[in-house]
């Protein structure tokens, strides 16, 4: 696969628990053995199917959840029924993880784009943990500040650069989460995430696909030029991916036997 993380420095890897049985979360895998003895009872393994939708805007966070695979979308919902996108969480995060510090309920709607698969836990034992551990609370709080510089940048990005760059911001950063080249999405999809007309998208993706930096079929979307997207992209996915690897722990890349099928449940 043609891409690269930094490396992120850490001092910590005598606390870092390394069960596998957990899978790829970058906060389970970075938790001391003690902290996570004390989650591990808690968790409880899901599948995620795209579309569905595990917070709703406004409502009570019943349950928090650490992806090992896929990828959730925090979207705000207008009155109007429009929606658009403001940040993305997968294997390097937490969903729902304001629970901890502000009570309970959903500032946006978190709904699943890529299907996968990941544990969850009731928000009072998330919250008890949270409370109790420092170091815990420590990842989860630094979770958060990704969380809000996505929608900050967001916010920035749709005001200011053109489609086909957030496009290819868009793209860096669902590979990234879903460490695949393929994203299985469509354009129409695309259109709603981005805000824009579903032609805006058509057209933008016909460029890139000329370009030689994706192809596109019914439903997904192929990055076949990870170094030529970077270069299209606005500065965006820099700003959100270098605040990432300062925040929070690495991602650890698959190979490709580790890929999807150790997703199922
Ligand atoms: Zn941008």
């Amino acid at each position: 696969m043609p891409w690269s993380l930094p490396h992120r420095r850490g001092n910590a890897a005598a606390d870092v628990a390394t069960s596998t049985a957990l899978g790829e979360n970058c906060l389970l895998t970075a938790l001391r053995a003690d902290d996570l003895a004390r989650l591990q009872p808690n968790l409880a393994r899901v599948s995620l199917r795209q579309g569905e939708v595990i917070h709703r805007a406004g409502e009570p966070i019943e349950q928090v959840y650490f992806l090992v695979s896929g990828m959730v979308s925090i979207v705000a919902i207008m009155r109007t029924g429009e929606a658009i996108e403001t940040a993305i969480i997968g294997r390097e995060g937490v969903v729902g993880g304001a629970v901890g510090s502000n009570g309970a309920r959903s500032a946006g709607q978190a709904v699943v784009q890529i299907a996968g698969a990941g544990w969850r836990i009731q928000s009072a034992k998330f919250s008890e943990l949270y409370r109790a551990s420092d170091p815990f609370r420590t990842l989860v709080n630094n979770f958060q500040g990704v969380v809000l510089l996505q929608a900050q940048q967001s916010a920035a990005c749709h005001a200011l650069h053109s489609v086909e760059a957030r496009l290819c911001r868009w793209l860096l950063q669902s590979q990234d989460i879903t460490a695949s080249d393929i994203i299985p999405l469509t354009q129409e999809f695309l259109s709603h995430m981005l805000g824009v007309r579903r032609t805006s998208v058509s057209l933008s993706a016909h460029a890139l696909q000329k370009a030689g930096l994706i192809r596109y079929s019914r439903g997904e979307i192929k990055i076949v030029n990870r170094a030529g997207l970077m270069e299209t992209a606005c500065e965006c996915y820099e700003v959100v991916r270098e605040y990432i690897d300062q925040a929070v722990p690495p991602l650890r890349r698959r190979t490709k036997a580790e890929s999807s099928p150790d997703d199922a449940v």
